[in-house]
């Protein structure tokens, strides 16, 4: 039988892993296709296709984008994306752009807290475009300013905490819009962490193809539920172990392992929707 695993990360975004060591990763676990989604960008596709291509793994281009709906956060995958769609790059240029300089606000708490972190040391250890929170903690533990990543995070970088800065992000509609403009599938991603069941309707009347029910934080009754909900809305099937590498301890891919089929499914739904632009532009 054969797997796929549609949740992961690079160290284009705040996984730890280059593209190639993750497809030399996904191959050691046995792997039929992958597909990588960093936060707010597709600069990694380009080397995870080709390191697939080399080792004949099944390569989808996809992103994770930040997104909220009523002031919930969520995120919105988007799979099969043109990663050269101009419109796509120039929002993901818009995404990190406030990325960076949410990191700057961050950091310039910390240093009123009077904890003496530099923004350029956390900008060289991301050194990639899509910083974010998991970066000024490896930052802080790597300056030793604090004992570990969860001390980071539970003293300054978590929701209601002293650092804690949020985040201007695009609606989930205009996620899922943008998703289509570049040619891809639009999936909620993680449905059960983000507890916004409620929205899914309206992101179905938006146009979502997708909703991601096997995830390393769901529980087999949370997967059962969004299964009921996928067939109840005609949604695809999706699924992934969210692995960002060595980041928290063991890395997670090959701990969710899509059945091939829902790949399938997605392709013979594209296939659909590319023959009929009618539903393309539902
Ligand atoms: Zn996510
Ligand atoms: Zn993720």
């Amino acid at each position: 039988m054969k797997f796929a695993d549609l949740h992961l990360h690079t160290n284009f975004s705040d996984g730890t892993w280059t593209p190639e060591e993750l497809v030399l990763q996904a191959q050691k676990g046995g792997l039929s296709c992958i597909a990588v989604t960093d936060h707010d960008t597709v600069e990694a596709c380009e080397r995870a296709a080709a390191a697939c291509a080399a080792v004949k793994m099944e390569f989808i281009p996809g992103a994770e984008l930040t997104a909220e709906y009523e002031d919930t956060e969520l995120h919105v995958l988007g799979y099969f994306l043109d990663a050269r769609n101009k419109k796509l790059l120039a929002e993901i240029a818009k995404f990190q752009a406030v990325r960076q300089n949410r990191i700057h606000e961050m950091v310039a708490r910390i240093n009123e807290l009077g904890v003496p972190l530099k923004a350029e040391s956390v900008f060289a250890l991301a050194n990639c475009k899509s910083p974010g929170r998991p970066h000024v903690a490896r930052a802080m533990v790597k300056a030793g300013l604090v004992k570990s990543l969860d001390e980071a995070f539970e003293r300054f970088l978590k929701k209601g905490r002293p650092a804690w800065v949020p985040k201007s992000k695009i609606s989930a509609l205009e996620a899922v819009e943008l998703v289509h403009h570049a040619g891809g599938l639009a999936v909620m991603a993680h449905p059960g962490l983000n507890r916004t069941d409620s929205i899914i309707p309206a992101l179905v009347s938006a146009g979502l193809d997708g909703i991601e029910c096997f995830h390393t934080k769901h529980s087999t009754a949370m997967s059962e539920r969004y299964l009921e909900i996928a067939d109840k809305y005609h949604l695809l099937v999706t699924g992934g172990s969210d692995c960002h590498g060595f980041s928290k301890g063991k890395p997670l891919i090959g701990t969710v392992k899509l059945p091939y089929e829902h790949v399938q499914k997605m392709k013979e739904y594209r296939s659909k929707e590319t023959a009929a632009p009618s539903i393309a532009t539902k």
